[in-house]
């Protein structure tokens, strides 16, 4: 299972590929250390479906562990409701989808339907305004982007030059512990 990229951390590379390097190496220590706000209440918000404290009707599947052979990913969905076979993802807040959190749904869409479920729906569902963001199946261009998207993650090498941006730097969870910048954290 080494080899498997974890669904989590595809939006956080697109953020910034160092920060998976980051990620890789502090993952053992105290999460207090460099957590900020907004991925603590995102935590939060997770592990009330971790721990299985939402509604757990008889048609849904709370936080199941999902795998895919052919992109060599691991994770766990959100929700994925039987009976209307859609795949939802909760977050605290989205004020902007990024692509990487699509990725990371499609993700999780292309491991279910590898492990033989059929999902036909695909949302986001914003838990502090209550809605829900219906997001399109992926069609085969956008699995082609996916899968070369999965490429560049898997061979990004952390000791090449790549572009250090003061902006996200000062909005990163790694910004006091990243060698490769002098900003500090805004949180
Ligand atoms: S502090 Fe900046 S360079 Fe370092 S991981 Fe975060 S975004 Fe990347």
């Amino acid at each position: 299972m080494e080899n498997y990229i974890s669904i989590s951390t595809l939006n956080d590379y697109i953020f910034c590929p160092y920060s998976i390097y980051l990620h890789n190496v502090y993952m053992d220590t105290d999460e207090g250390l460099y957590h900020a706000a907004p991925q603590t209440r995102g935590k939060i918000s997770h592990e009330a479906i971790d721990t299985k404290r939402t509604n757990n009707r008889r048609n849904c599947l709370l936080s199941m562990p999902v795998y895919s052979r052919k992109y060599n990913l691991m994770g766990k969905i959100d929700i994925y409701r039987t009976d209307e076979k859609r795949l939802v993802e909760r977050k605290y807040k989205l004020t902007k989808i990024f692509q990487g959190q699509i990725y990371q749904l499609w993700a999780q869409y292309f491991c279910l339907t590898e492990m033989g479920y059929s999902v036909e729906r695909l949302a986001f569902y914003e838990i502090s305004r209550n809605r829900t963001i219906p997001i399109p199946i992926p069609n085969r261009n956008e699995e082609l982007q996916f899968a070369h998207f999965i490429e560049k993650f898997r061979n990004f090498n952390p000791s090449e030059n790549f572009i250090v941006n003061p902006n996200k730097c000062r909005h990163c969870i790694y910004c006091n512990i990243c060698d490769k910048t002098e900003e500090d954290n805004v949180y």
